[in-house]
């Protein structure tokens, strides 16, 4: 039995990428199981309730000696699964550049420049005759959606758009509608607390003599990070007394829009 399985820390792609491929060895006549490298991110709960999809990929984190396997959505070894160098790589269908991935054997690797790699598992679907499976789809779809920030990403190209309109069309499913929801989702900040949320991603800087800390909260609903200003203006005000800093900048910006709110403290 092959074992397929995207990069630890898996997010929805690689995820999507897996549980497809283990259909598409299926049609092939080629035994093959889908496993992950970590738990499921809230965009994969979000899909699969939405779709009412049960997943069955068992939590891995390393192979056997010998063990064949196929990797998707990623090629790197430290991406990877423990022990993957002692491994016997069957396959691979991935988009990102090939760097630290080596073999003692040849494979089939497939590589293909676009945003997400569930676009390039949906054409070969397709060119098999097997995109019968809605839950498959279901997933692919979801997958193009968080991949490529609902088809806004620079790294979006137009097969990416071309096979994420034909799945919405196969499904009946809001293409916009949907992915707005999914990626709102995946960006929940509601149990994360204010004085979590500005220090997230947080550096400080040191023009002229002055101590400024600047802070970035990526968000998807916007209005839902700006009606707890006042605790974010708590959260900063706490930062701001104990590291002594003149200012605290918290960009709130919407990763779907590429918008960003400013909210400024002076000491
Ligand atoms: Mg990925
Ligand atoms: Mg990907
Ligand atoms: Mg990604």
């Amino acid at each position: 039995m092959i074992k397929i399985f995207g990069h630890t820390n898996p997010d929805l792609d690689s995820i999507a990428s897996a549980y497809a491929a283990e259909y598409l060895l299926s049609k092939k006549g080629i035994d093959a199981k889908a496993f992950r490298l970590g738990d499921y991110n809230k965009e994969v709960n979000y899909a699969t309730n939405y779709f009412g999809i049960t997943l069955d990929m068992p939590l891995i984190d390393r192979v056997e000696d010998n063990d064949e396997v196929m990797l998707v959505d990623h090629n790197e070894f430290t991406q990877s699964v423990g022990n993957i160098e002692n491994a016997k790589i069957f396959m691979v269908i991935d988009h990102h550049k090939i760097d630290n991935f080596r073999t003692k054997e040849p494979l089939e690797y497939i590589a293909k420049p676009v945003g997400c790699n569930s676009t390039t598992i949906y054409e070969m679907l397709k060119e098999i005759n097997a995109i019968d499976r809605k839950d498959v789809l279901a997933m692919l779809l979801s997958a193009i959606i968080s991949d490529t920030l609902l088809l806004k990403s620079p790294t979006t190209t137009k097969k990416d758009i071309d096979v994420a309109e034909e799945i919405a069309g196969i499904l009946g499913v809001n293409l916009n509608e949907y992915g707005y929801e999914l990626l709102k989702a995946g960006a929940d900040l509601s149990d994360v607390t204010e004085d979590e949320l500005v220090r997230i991603d947080s550096k400080v800087f040191e023009p002229n003599g002055k101590k400024i800390e600047i802070a970035q909260i990526n968000a998807v609903d916007m209005d839902s990070i700006l009606s707890r200003q006042s605790k974010i203006e708590e959260a900063m005000n706490k930062v701001i007394a104990e590291k002594g800093l003149d200012a605290f900048l918290v960009a709130v910006t919407d990763v779907v829009n590429c918008n960003s709110e400013i909210i400024a403290i002076r000491k």
